[in-house]
């Protein structure tokens, strides 16, 4: 996840644009901005980089995740189903929103396994939100054909896999709306940022207003709009679009660095029985931010990660002893430590999150390892990583 490795003067460039205006905020100020639209711009190319009808630019993922929900008209009672593999914001978003998170399991894939979540389903279930992790696809084909056959709304979060496909189509556009996170370690950066991608006019129109204030956004006279909803204020800052301006232009040389990167290293850890890899529905389509295998158990999973990182062959990660991005460590969320009540206390039907129990997604969890690929990796770094991997993993 590499958008700091590459900041540079194309970054610079982009930013100066918007410190020489001095007109820092998105929305009007027609004459004074001189042609700078910095947010509306990054919005039109992403747009058309990942073939979505409408994109929305805003102050974080995290905010993205909350602007789908209320976009999408998730809110108090309903239940949503998301993986216990995913960033914490995926729970504080759904909760956030009045509604109940529902964990289901994954498989092989790191992320929702599709058969897995019928069990789930209550009546009162509203959405699926899919994170697509460590940068590559869900089974999204097969959760998309659920959510159809069931009538629920599918929400991606595509923060980690940013220029990821599946069969040729972007990530995040599979669904009714896909989140995308342009923070400080995400593949490009805004610094901080997000952004909502979507097909439907309505829930654009819907998105764009609640991440600010209820806005139309329509005419140019900013105190004569309407407020066709109450909002709230997500908005992303012109220096932080500016940045992600630059950046998303170096999108598609990042991912070819990515991939050259990965396979090397893939080929690699082949050679070893003992490994595994991450089920990839669509290899091509992986944004090859990480390289995710599996060791043969728990024990040899947490040894091999520690050595690897201890000798020199850094960024791997152990996910199942971290307490960011696994349900097993989120001890505030299983003793719903809260600043504040939320609705979902009040909701008979929402789970004791310290009785959840995700058995096989502990024990895939539990074997996997997932190495964070580097854009500035030189062949000899690379040959280094390799031979420090072999001496471990022959022990
Ligand atoms: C980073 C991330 C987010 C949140 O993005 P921020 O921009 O940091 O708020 C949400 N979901 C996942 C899976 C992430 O990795």
């Amino acid at each position: 996840m590499p958008g700091f490795e590459i900041f540079g003067e194309e970054e610079r460039r982009q930013v100066q644009d918007v410190l020489d205006t001095g007109v820092l905020f998105r929305y009007g100020f027609d004459a004074a901005r001189k042609g700078h639209w910095k947010a509306r711009t990054f919005e039109q190319e992403l747009a058309a980089r990942l073939g979505a009808a409408h994109c929305h630019l805003c102050g974080s993922g995290t905010a993205a995740l909350s602007i789908a929900l209320a976009a999408c008209g998730v809110g108090a009672g309903d239940e949503v189903i998301i993986p216990p593999f995913t960033f914490v914001a995926t729970f504080e978003a759904i909760l956030t929103a009045g509604a109940v998170p529902v964990f289901s399991e994954i498989d092989e894939t790191l992320c929702l396994d599709p058969q897995a979540i019928e069990s789930r389903l209550t009546p009162r279930t509203k959405a699926v939100m899919v994170v697509h992790m460590c940068g590559a696809m869900a089974r999204i084909d097969e959760l998309k054909a659920l959510c159809d056959r069931k009538g629920l709304i599918l929400i991606e979060d595509t923060c980690q896999s940013v220029g990821a496909s599946f069969e040729g189509k972007a990530l995040g556009t599979f669904g009714h709306m896909g989140c995308y996170s342009f923070d400080p370690v995400k593949t490009i950066t805004c610094g901080e940022g997000g952004a909502v991608v979507t097909n439907d006019a309505k829930l654009y129109d819907r998105a764009h207003s609640f991440a600010d204030h209820g806005h139309d956004h329509i005419g140019n006279d900013r105190g004569a709009e309407q407020h066709p909803i109450i909002g709230y204020n997500y908005r992303i800052s012109e220096l932080n679009a500016a940045v992600g301006v630059a950046q998303l232009r170096k999108l598609d040389d990042i991912l070819k660095r990515q991939r050259a990167n990965k396979a090397i290293l893939k080929s690699a850890l082949a050679e070893f029985k003992s490994i595994s890899f991450r089920h990839l529905p669509d290899p091509a389509g992986d944004s090859a931010t990480f390289l995710s295998f599996m060791l043969p158990n728990e024990e040899s999973a947490r040894r091999i990660a520690h050595e690897f990182n201890s000798s020199g062959v850094d960024g791997c990660f152990y996910w199942y002893d971290n307490n960011w991005h696994y349900l097993r460590k989120w001890n505030h969320l299983k003793q719903m430590q809260v600043a504040a009540k939320l609705p979902a206390q009040l909701n008979p039907n929402c789970p004791d999150f310290n009785q959840v129990t995700m058995p096989r997604s502990d024990a895939i969890m539990g074997r996997t390892i997932c190495m964070q690929i580097k854009l500035g990796w030189t062949p000899a770094q690379i040959e280094q990583r390799i031979a420090k991997m072999r001496e471990i993993l022959v022990r």
